[in-house]
C-alpha cells in the first residue's frame, strides 16, 4: 500500500525531548520554545513568532487580536479548511466567501474589493498547497480600506512570494505543524506577528490574559490578569520535537520538491492527452511542495478514479468540501458573488501520495495507475 502521507522523522526528535525532560522544563516557553521562536523569526523575517497548539489556535489568537466583534465581516475563500472560518465565527464574526483563481486555487484577489462592506474587518488569504496568494494586490486593497490581513499560511512554511516568506507579509500569519504538513510536531502551530501594534497583546492573549512574559523578562514586578486570553502555548516536549524538524526544514523542503518534480514530469503526457491539468506555480511564487494534486478533465470520473487507485493500493484523496456548501459554513457565513470556480475545482481535484522518502518507483506506480484509471 502506498500511503497518502507518512510523517517524516529527522532522528533528533527524541534526543531533544530527552534533553528538555532532563532539564525539567516541561511547561511552555522554555529553551526549546525560545529556539523555535528564534528560528522562525530568522527564517521568515517576521518580527515575532509565538508557538501555539495548532494553526487553528494561532488563527483564534489572530481573531482576538483583530478585535472581531459580533457581525464583523471577514473575507476569505470558501475553498479552505474549516479553521480559517471557525476562528472568526467563535468571536461572532461572519465569513464572507469569495471565489478562487483557476490557476492556483487561491482567493481571486480581483473579487475582494466587491465583497467589502462597512462591516469588513479583515481579509484572510489562504496559501493553498504552499503557493502564495497575490499578496501585493491584497495588501494594497487592505491598506486602502483600512483592513487587516491575516494569512492562513498553514501549508506555507518555507514557501515564498516575491522573495518574502508566506505568513510574514500580512499583519499576522498562522503556520501549522500538524502531522500532515511539511514540518511537524504532531499537533502544533505558530502565530507570526508582523505588525508591532499587536506584539505585546499577542503575548498576553497566549498566556491566559496575563503579562507573564513581561514578568519573566523583568519588565514588570508581578504578573496579573490584563486582558482576555487562553492557554495557547504548547509544552516544551512539543517544542523540542519541532526544533528537530525546523533544523531540517530546508532539507525536508528540497526532498519534497524533488518528489513533486518527479510527479510533474511523469504526468505531463496525461496533461498533453487532455485527461488532467497539473498544478500551476506563478513565477513570483517559490512553493514548498506541500502537495501534488491533479485536476481531472472529467469530474464525473473522480469516484471511479479514487476507487481504482485504492484497489491498486494507492491511497489518493480529495478535499475540500467548500465551506459555502457545508452546514456550518452556510449557517455562519455568506457568499459574495458566485462560487463557480470553487465548485468546479473542488469536484475535479485529486491529491496524490507525497512525503519525504517516497521512491521514484512508487511515484511511477502512482502515475501509471492513474493513467490506467483514466483510460
Ligand atoms: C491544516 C490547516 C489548518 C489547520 O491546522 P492545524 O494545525 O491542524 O490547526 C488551517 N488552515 C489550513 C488551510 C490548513 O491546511
Amino acid at each position: 500500500m502506498i500511503p497518502f502521507n507518512q510523517p517524516y522523522m529527522t532522528g533528533k526528535e527524541m534526543l531533544y525531548i530527552a534533553e528538555a525532560n532532563f532539564n525539567h522544563m516541561l511547561a511552555g516557553d522554555g529553551q526549546f520554545t525560545k529556539r523555535c521562536h528564534d528560528w522562525l523569526e530568522t527564517n521568515s523575517t517576521s518580527k515575532k513568532a509565538l508557538l501555539t497548539h495548532s494553526c487553528t489556535a494561532a488563527l483564534e489568537m489572530a481573531a482576538i487580536l483583530a478585535d472581531i466583534q459580533q457581525g464583523d465581516e471577514v473575507i476569505m475563500p470558501s475553498y479552505t479548511f474549516v479553521s480559517t472560518a471557525n476562528a472568526f465565527v467563535l468571536r461572532g464574526g461572519v465569513p464572507v466567501y469569495v471565489d478562487i483563481r483557476t490557476d492556483t486555487l487561491n482567493i481571486d484577489e480581483s473579487l475582494i474589493e466587491a465583497a467589502i462592506t462597512p462591516r469588513t474587518k479583515a481579509i484572510v488569504p489562504v496559501h493553498y498547497a504552499g503557493v502564495g496568494c497575490e499578496m501585493d494586490t491584497i495588501m494594497e486593497i487592505a491598506q486602502r480600506h483600512g483592513l487587516l490581513v491575516i494569512e492562513d499560511a498553514a501549508q506555507g512554511v518555507m514557501a515564498k512570494y516575491k522573495g518574502r516568506s508566506l505568513g510574514a507579509i500580512g499583519h499576522m500569519g498562522a503556520y501549522s505543524f500538524h502531522e500532515t504538513k511539511n514540518v511537524i510536531s504532531g499537533e502544533g502551530g505558530a502565530l507570526l506577528v508582523n505588525d508591532d501594534r499587536f506584539t505585546d497583546r499577542a503575548e498576553i492573549i497566549r498566556e491566559k490574559g496575563t503579562n507573564r512574559s513581561q514578568f519573566f523578562r523583568g519588565q514588570v514586578d508581578k504578573y496579573t490578569w490584563q486582558d482576555v486570553g487562553s492557554s495557547f502555548l504548547p509544552g516544551e516536549l512539543i517544542a523540542a520535537f519541532l526544533y528537530a524538524q525546523l533544523e531540517e526544514a530546508d532539507a525536508i523542503t528540497q526532498r519534497r520538491l524533488n518528489a513533486w518534480r518527479v510527479y510533474h514530469d511523469l504526468l505531463e503526457p496525461l496533461e498533453n492527452a487532455g485527461l488532467i491539468r497539473r498544478p500551476i506555480i506563478p513565477a513570483e511564487c517559490e512553493q514548498n511542495a506541500h502537495m501534488y494534486y491533479v485536476l481531472l478533465s472529467d469530474g464525473a470520473q473522480r469516484d471511479h478514479v479514487l476507487k481504482y487507485l485504492r484497489s491498486a493500493n494507492v491511497n489518493a484523496v480529495f478535499h475540500y468540501v467548500p465551506l459555502h456548501s457545508s452546514p456550518a459554513g452556510m449557517k455562519f457565513g455568506r457568499v459574495n458573488g458566485d462560487m463557480k470556480n470553487t465548485d468546479y475545482l473542488s469536484e475535479h481535484l485529486i491529491r496524490l501520495p507525497l512525503w519525504v522518502g517516497i521512491t521514484e518507483a512508487q511515484q511511477k506506480m502512482v502515475a501509471e495507475t492513474l493513467r490506467a484509471a483514466l483510460q
